[in-house]
């Protein structure tokens, strides 16, 4: 078939994603987003101008070859576009669910100056979707080095540390403290957004290429990073950011007061929605309020009105227009009913009888100058406090870095918040130990985990060759 002109691809309009009905979704888990039949994605992938410095690419933090496999799919050659895909990343399907792309590679498309950008991510999650389904032949593998390699905790950043490093000849441990892999994408990320499915069919390939799981291993416990390195000659810390922030104020200890790792985890990894088959319960929650504006608050509102709630609302001391959550998680979870109440700041959780939450006292602010974060700073309003009726109260307000692997391991530094010191590399400051993803950046995004996965895992390798440490340098 002869090849589009520039004008041809920019005269496709961009696709849509055909969605559950919000009035159907509501009442259940299954994904909210449909994917794509293989006509869509082939016409959307026509739409990409293969730019020969391809901006995509560059802002890409798990550096695919983003032209490369689009380029595959437009000619209808989706196994050989997953190869690539998979070529950089172990969890392209995942990825092209939930990754952040408005403001990476689809942000930079040079389509997107005068046109809408090419779906990348939609076209991600078509390819590496069509993969799963058809058994797409794995790498063969180099011969043994004989080095063995431990990596502590499996979410994104240590499934990718294990699928790069096992690619390269090395003998990988994963060991994971749940009983079951994959992180923040199966204990906090929603089912309707993310299937717990595809994280285990993408978790059994790179398990498929002989990484070794111990789950229900928990570091700084069940052994310390020093116990590892007796029996790895290098170890990977991806041990995340799992411990939930509060806010400090009266009422916290309340029943009916959950953080939103605890909200999620129940529902989540332990299937409260499907109580009491699964033994795991989430209390009441006719009203509950959910206080933060970010991924993790829209995803506990909208869990919230899965399980039933006559009216979830989100509870945030600025605009809409500040909301820190992405624009298509916002819309979704409008159109399913999720009330929002702006410019109120929680300053007490009330209780009543049997120590049980009924309300939210808040006071209402105005949006004065920008702060440091670029943002209008909120200001509470003198005399304005109100309540909010309550039974149930999710606190999202952000994640901290638990203490539990640092303050076991000898020599491995940690900056005044508990996340570890790491170089560029993922060096930190203990000759053979190497760190990555949230425990070092404070809570951020997959593909920066993946993105620091691949950067140590190459790190990593060369260590494992030369036994090379250089001086340690803070990125
Ligand atoms: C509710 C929620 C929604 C999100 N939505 C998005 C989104 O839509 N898009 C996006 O890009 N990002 C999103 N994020 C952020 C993203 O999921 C994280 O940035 C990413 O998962 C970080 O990867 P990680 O590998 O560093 O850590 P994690 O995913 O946290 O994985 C760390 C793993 O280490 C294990 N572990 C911890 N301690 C130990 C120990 N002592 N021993 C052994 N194992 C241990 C944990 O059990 C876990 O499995 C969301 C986060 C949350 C909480």
């Amino acid at each position: 078939m002869r090849e589009l002109t520039v004008a041809e691809r920019c005269a496709i309009p961009r696709h849509s994603m055909p969605h559950q009905d919000p009035r159907e979704r509501v009442g259940n888990f299954d994904e909210v987003a449909l994917g794509w039949d293989a006509e869509t994605a082939v016409k959307e992938a026509q739409r990409c101008l293969l730019c020969r410095k391809p901006q995509c690419v560059a802002s890409c933090p798990a550096e695919i070859d983003i032209p490369g496999f689009i380029a595959e799919t437009a000619r209808g050659n989706f196994r050989e576009a997953s190869t690539i895909l998979r070529e950089s990343s172990a969890l392209p399907a995942v990825c092209g669910r939930v990754c952040p792309q408005e403001t990476q590679c689809e942000q930079l498309c040079v389509l997107g100056k005068k046109h809408e950008p090419v779906a990348i991510g939609r076209l991600e999650r078509f390819v590496s979707d069509y993969a799963l389904r058809s058994d797409v032949p794995l790498p063969a593998l180099p011969p043994s080095t004989g080095k063995k390699v431990a990596v502590v905790g499996a979410g994104p950043a240590g499934i990718t540390v294990a699928g790069d490093l096992v690619k390269l000849g090395h003998e990988v441990t994963l060991f994971e403290a749940l009983h079951m892999p994959g992180g923040v994408l199966v204990y906090g990320i929603p089912e309707f957004r993310l299937p717990k499915e595809i994280v285990r069919q993408e978790v059994d390939l790179i398990r498929s290429l002989g990484v070794r799981l111990v789950t229900n291993f928990v570091v700084g416990r069940t052994a310390t990073v020093d116990e590892l390195l007796e029996e790895h000659d290098a170890v990977f810390l991806g041990n995340g950011a799992g411990a939930p922030s509060f806010l400090g104020i009266p009422g916290e200890n309340l029943n009916g007061v959950y953080s939103a790792s605890e909200y999620l985890t129940r529902c989540n990894l332990m299937r409260a929605n499907d109580f009491p088959r699964n033994a795991t319960p989430v209390a009441g929650g006719r009203k509950v309020v959910v206080l933060g504006g970010g991924n993790v608050a829209m995803d506990a509102v909208r869990v919230a009105l899965r399980l039933g709630a006559d009216e979830a609302s989100i509870l945030y001391r600025r605009s809409r227009n500040e909301l820190p959550a992405r624009l298509e998680e916002i819309e979704n979870a409008e159109e399913e009913g999720v009330k929002f109440s702006f410019l109120a700041n929680p300053v007490r959780i009330v209780g009543g009888e049997h120590n049980c939450v009924t309300g939210v006292e808040c006071v209402r602010m105005e949006l004065g100058e920008p702060d440091s974060s670029g943002r209008r700073r909120p200001i509470p309003v003198a005399g304005s406090e109100f309540v909010i009726e309550a039974d149930t109260v999710v606190v999202a307000i952000g994640q901290n870095a638990n203490p539990i692997v640092a303050s076991t391991a000898t020599g491995v530094e940690t900056d005044r918040r508990g996340y570890f010191k790491a170089d560029a590399e993922g060096r930190t400051t203990k000759p053979g130990v190497f760190a990555g993803g949230d425990i070092v950046t404070g809570a951020a995004t997959v593909i920066l985990a993946i993105g620091a996965g691949k950067k140590a895992a190459r790190a990593m390798h060369e260590y494992l060759l030369d036994s090379r440490w250089p001086d340690f340098a803070e990125a």
